[in-house]
């Protein structure tokens, strides 16, 4: 199975991340994010922005790409801003990457160029515990 470089992971990300007015309420591409499959395969997403409370994350996107696939297994994740910044996960997708896989709490976060961090590590008390 071929390696998917970090770097690679962060341009395909960055390729996504412009920014587009769909309409006076909604904006999409301010987030490109890329992920590497448990199988080996990339999978991408942007994210979108509407009125009403319309959030989605570039993360969400890429990992519902991967869902339709019937994947659920996330070896690296990567976001990457319209100015081209690394950006961590928010806790929403933190907690959506553990909730699909339990697998994926060793997920690696690709915070920079040359830190990356497990999931596990942005999630240390997880509510789950308490009834786990
Ligand atoms: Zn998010």
């Amino acid at each position: 199975m071929a390696t998917i470089s970090n770097r690679e992971l962060f341009e395909k990300a960055k390729r996504l991340s412009k920014a587009k007015q769909l309409s006076w309420e909604a904006k999409s591409g301010e987030v490109g994010s890329a992920l590497l499959s448990g199988k080996g395969l990339i999978y991408t997403g942007v994210n979108l922005n509407g009125a009403c409370g319309l959030q989605f994350c570039g993360e969400v996107a890429a990992i519902l790409s991967m869902l339709k696939n019937g994947e659920t297994k996330i070896r690296k994740i990567v976001a990457v801003s319209n100015d081209y910044k690394y950006m961590p996960p928010c806790g929403r997708c933190r907690e959506l990457m553990f909730e699909i896989d339990r697998k994926n709490l060793n997920t690696e976060i690709i915070l920079s160029e040359k830190k990356t961090v497990k999931l596990k590590e942005l999630l240390p008390y997880r509510w789950q515990d308490l009834w786990e």
